[in-house]
């Protein structure tokens, strides 16, 4: 190959990797949590509808517990922290006076419009049902006496290695972990039709109790969007609590079914940031 080949040839590789992690990065704009204008603007009707009752409870959102590798997606390096952060953040939780409570207690708390019966309350959520939330999380969440929610969704279950078997949820939900419907197959909701919707929201519910045999009723939308129709599909399924991807940490009666919460972030000053001083 002549050096001008080379050349030519070094640029298109480059010009190509440009292009990928542009698509790439486009692809993650479209996430909730760094829409920030779209979301800031959210949260601001949110604050301005939230007046009486509104309670500062946060909610916070983990996805895979595992060490970050060399060469990992975007995406992994943003969601994902390793045992050891979750470690450090519980530990800090625990120092600093918080007491995790479940999404029914939440609601509780806001229904009734009273101070929380427990110091500094905090909802621990983990998404999707993966593997390491039973090898990693689970024993975390036991060595520090914490409670959280598994939002799990169905139809890889049992089925594909990366995520929980039935009778690791079942033996999470037996020791006081609370489990969530994440819908069927981890849809974006906007794109389903009627009645893919209300199959995702109805089914996935119905299968998690036949094997948890308790009643399943708070529900994480994938990707974190929120329409009306779903509030109401979600109460009509009889879900008491539905969280979203918008950021925020407080909540009112009429928020129940429309949740904020915040991405845990892997930084310890971002995570301190988000328990003490974010809206
Ligand atoms: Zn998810």
């Amino acid at each position: 190959m002549t050096q001008k080949a080379f050349i030519i040839r070094l640029c298109a590789v480059m010009l190509l990797g440009l292009v990928a992690a542009g698509v790439v990065y486009a692809f993650e704009s479209q996430r909730p949590y760094v829409l920030t204008s779209e979301i800031e603007a959210k949260i601001q009707e949110k604050n301005a509808s939230s007046t009486s009752g509104a309670m500062r409870i946060p909610i916070l959102v983990y996805h895979s517990i595992q060490p970050h590798q060399a060469g990992e997606s975007l995406m992994k390096k943003r969601f994902d922290i390793s045992p050891e952060t979750l470690e450090e953040q519980l530990r800090y939780l625990k120092e600093h006076g918080y007491t995790t409570i479940t999404l029914e207690a939440l609601a509780e708390d806001i229904r009734s419009g009273t101070t929380s019966p427990v110091a500094k309350p905090v909802v621990l959520t983990f998404d999707d049902g993966w593997q390491d939330h039973y090898t990693k999380a689970f024993p975390l969440l036991e060595k520090y006496h914490d409670t959280a929610t598994f939002y799990v969704y169905t139809n890889p279950i049992g089925k594909d290695p990366r995520f929980l078997t039935w009778s690791e949820i079942q033996e999470m939900s037996a020791a006081g972990m609370t489990i969530g419907s994440h819908t069927l197959s981890h849809p974006l909701l906007s794109t389903l039709t009627p009645a893919q919707l209300q199959s995702e929201v109805v089914n996935s519910k119905k299968i998690l109790e036949t094997h948890l045999g308790k009643p399943v009723v708070d529900f994480a939308s994938p990707f974190g969007y929120s329409t009306k129709t779903l509030e109401q599909l979600l109460a009509q399924a009889g879900y008491t609590t539905g969280r979203t991807g918008y950021k925020g940490n407080y909540h009112s009666k009429n928020d129940l079914l429309r949740l904020s919460s915040y991405y845990t972030p892997n930084s310890t000053s971002d995570f301190v940031w988000v328990m003490r001083y974010a809206p």
